[in-house]
């Protein structure tokens, strides 16, 4: 598969050279040169696969010959080494659990199988990669954990300081050997530009940077695994899917189309927002005008300039009126986040975080126009990477799941920076 910059069509480049450079040298993100199509016996037969053979069959194509077969099972096997559970919470209405991984995030998916593509690139070569990473939250956890050890690749990861949970602190900052975290003045934004300037830098080229947020196709092309999984499990059922996304950078929901754009069947799309409303005010007014990040209690999706959302709208040509048919995109405020929790807490008795109550209200409004469909949004975290959220809001205590328990008690070793030149100056040490 060859993949172009949506800047230029006539960029093109392969796998490996879109993996390793994250962001195209026009700064465009890059895009498949087509989006194959699955064939319907796999769809009839869905059932009888197990994850791993699904994902593998699905990305296979987008890798094509440039990892063997072999090693590419290897890598989909080391990648999905945990459960996707669906669980009902109301009739027709379900959470598609995506945090059973090391990190409780899932963006472990992809970032599990981003490391394990350069790790096999750089089998032979004697040339370090630099990962650089912008993170809200959850990112730098999931990347950190992800790439720890990989051969030729030191990670450097940059946090809004005082602006993410103390367990996500503690993930990203607590590993050590190939990991470095640096703690900006700042919020997600200024991190996520800063990155942008570095990959953009002559004087930096020579450093190998990559980027491992969604804008990496090897980050971001494994999260439509997950709807092939939801798809697998509510198939029986025989009615049409809704779902809901709880977004930030709009990576997942973008995966979601890829997958209905390879045939996957999803009636309709829904991207909830927090408080950072530039998608669904581009909906009810047709005009694209991000703002800075707003902080809100979801804060993994506080993102004012959505990177992922021009990779949609290339899947519709740009054709608004085919987009609004199946796709759609809902804002809630921290208050109406937090009713929510409480809500699904007392008539479900399931715990939700703020993510994931999100998704869900943004499903629940969407399926009042579908309802003979059944729905499922995506829980993005495990609540207890938000527990000074979840626990005042529902008034319980959260006991400790292993995987956080393990990086509690190491000691958090970061840098601050302010400026991009501080940035510069740590690369090129
Ligand atoms: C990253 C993240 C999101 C947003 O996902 P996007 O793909 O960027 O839209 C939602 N919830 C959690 C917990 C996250 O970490």
């Amino acid at each position: 598969m060859k993949y172009y910059s949506l800047n230029n069509k006539n960029h093109q480049v392969s796998f490996e050279e879109a993996v390793t450079n994250g962001l195209a040298p026009d700064k465009g993100l890059y895009f498949p040169i087509e989006i194959p199509k699955l064939p319907q016996a796999f769809f009839d037969t869905i059932e009888s696969l197990s994850n791993i053979e699904i994902a593998f069959e699905i990305i296979r194509p987008y890798v094509g010959n440039e990892i063997p077969e072999d090693e590419l099972k290897k890598i989909v096997t080391e990648t999905l080494s945990f459960e996707f559970p669906l669980v009902k919470i109301e009739e027709n209405v379900f959470s598609l659990e995506l945090f059973h991984g090391p990190t409780m995030a899932f963006k472990d998916v992809g970032a599990r199988f981003m490391s394990r593509c350069i790790a096999y690139f750089n089998r032979n070569k004697n040339q370090k990669n630099i990962v650089l990473v912008a993170t809200s939250g959850d990112t730098g956890g999931a990347v950190a954990s992800g790439f720890l050890d990989v051969k030729g690749v030191d990670v450097v990861i940059l946090y809004p300081s005082e602006k993410v949970s103390d367990i996500q602190e503690k993930q990203l900052t607590t590993l050590g050997q190939n990991i470095t975290a640096l703690e900006v003045d700042g919020v997600f934004d200024d991190c996520q530009d800063m990155v942008k300037k570095a990959f953009l830098d002559e004087s930096l080229k020579h450093k190998n940077l990559t980027s491992a947020n969604s804008i990496n196709i090897a980050r971001w092309l494994p999260q439509m695994f997950y709807f092939f999984f939801a798809y697998k499990e509510l198939k029986k059922n025989n009615k049409p899917l809704v779902t809901s996304c709880p977004s930030g950078n709009f990576g997942n929901i973008c995966a979601g189309i890829i997958a209905k754009k390879m045939g996957l069947s999803i009636q309709h799309f829904v991207a909830t927002t927090n408080a950072n409303d530039t998608v669904p005010r581009f909906l009810e007014n047709g005009k694209y005008e991000p703002k800075p990040s707003i902080a809100t209690i979801s804060n993994a999706m506080d993102v004012g300039n959505p990177s992922n959302f021009v990779r949609i709208l290339e899947m519709y040509d740009h054709d608004l009126t085919a987009f609004e048919k199946d796709f759609s995109s809902y804002t809630y405020n921290d208050e109406e986040t937090k009713v929510a929790m409480k809500e699904i807490y007392t008539k479900s008795n399931y715990i939700a975080e703020p993510h994931g109550a999100v998704g869900y209200l943004g499903l629940i409004k969407e399926l009042k126009n579908h309802p003979e469909s059944i729905g499922f949004f995506l829980e993005t975290a495990h609540p207890i990477k938000f527990l000074d959220v979840v626990e005042p809001i529902l008034k319980i205590k959260l006991s400790i799941p292993k995987q956080i328990e393990s990086v509690l008690n190491k000691e958090k070793k970061s840098i601050k920076i302010s400026t991009y030149n501080d940035l510069k100056n740590h690369l090129l040490k």
